[in-house]
């Protein structure tokens, strides 16, 4: 009997995936509120400051600046 089985389980899947959030280029500023009414947070502005990207820091998305 050579019947292997691989059950790979997961034990848990990730309740929030971060999301990321593609924004224009030319985008200087963000506002992040968490982009759910009962789960989000206070409406936070970030702003890029020459980075490519911006990560929240309530809910850890990312908006990335399009090359
Ligand atoms: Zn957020």
């Amino acid at each position: 009997m050579t019947s292997k089985s691989l059950s790979i389980k997961t034990a848990k899947e990730p309740a929030n995936n971060p999301e990321i959030i593609k924004v224009p280029e030319s985008t200087d500023q963000v506002a992040c509120d968490g982009g759910h009414p009962a789960l989000g947070h206070p409406l936070t502005y970030y702003r890029f400051d020459g980075a490519d990207y911006v990560e929240c820091g309530y809910c850890d998305r990312r908006f990335v600046r399009r090359k």
